[in-house]
């Protein structure tokens, strides 16, 4: 393998699959598990980042008539909501885990603890971070950036629908062409959203590379991580 400890950036809205009437919708998790075993058993060192898209933005509050700061502290409760659904479905496919949350909830999580979190991974476990860094007015890709310099990981890997960076829009345009590898000037130059500005430039300023790839084909993320080209890698 490729990279030793990693973190996992997944989305929240890819959790609610395409067929299901729920936010959560159970294929997607055991999906997700079977995908997350595999790399375990590797031995990659894991941590899980996972967005609350499925259930609450904040940038939808104000529609609302929600107070936008207070709409961001729902989406990051919302965050908690998936990990912790995705905490059970990992462990049910016999995987230790930890809850970690950016807001204290000593009933269903720890708090986020830096050392704590690099002796779970050391030992095997894999950390999952909820709540997001715990303030608002930022996003689920912030928090991936943040806590994979604080953790040391190796690389994030956001796994997303479709599989890279392209120059246009895969979903519209037929003809649009995946880049295999990218400096983060030449993705900044280009304005390819990667991810959000701050994220973005958290991975740059502290040289942590990025890797989008396609999370719903099947053994994507073994390849990704064994340094196969699988997706856009950002450097
Ligand atoms: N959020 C926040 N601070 C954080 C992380 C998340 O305020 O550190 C809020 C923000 O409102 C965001 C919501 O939580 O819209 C859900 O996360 P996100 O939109 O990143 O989830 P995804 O789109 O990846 O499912």
């Amino acid at each position: 393998m490729k990279y030793k400890r990693i973190l996992l950036k997944l989305s929240g809205e890819a959790l609610m699959g395409t067929g299901s009437k729920s936010n959560i919708d159970p294929a997607v998790l055991e999906q997700y598990s079977a995908e997350i075993k595999a790399i375990k058993e590797l031995g990659v060192e894991i941590a899980i980042v996972i967005g609350g898209g499925n259930i609450f933005r904040g940038g939808q509050a104000e529609a609302l008539g929600i107070d936008r700061v207070q709409g961001d502290y729902m989406g990051m409760l919302a965050t908690v909501i998936n990990a912790m659904a995705l905490q059970s479905a990992l462990e049910r496919h016999g995987m230790f885990t930890r809850l970690m949350a950016g807001i204290k909830m000593e009933q269903v999580c720890e708090p986020f603890i830096r050392r704590r979190a690099i002796r779970h991974l050391e030992k095997g476990r894999i950390v999952i971070f909820g709540a997001g860094i715990g303030n608002p007015y930022f996003t689920t890709d912030s928090t991936a950036s943040l806590r994979a310099i604080e953790i040391q990981a190796g690389v994030v890997l956001k796994g997303t629908r479709v599989d890279g960076v392209y120059d246009k829009d895969p979903e519209k345009f037929p003809e649009a062409v995946r880049y295999h590898q990218l400096s983060f000037q030449e993705a900044y130059s280009k304005k390819l959203n990667i991810m959000d500005m701050t994220a973005f430039t958290l991975c740059q300023e502290n040289k942590l590379p990025i890797i989008v790839f396609d999370m719903n084909k099947k053994g994507n993320l073994i390849r990704v991580v064994n340094g196969e080209d699988a997706g856009t890698l950002i450097s």
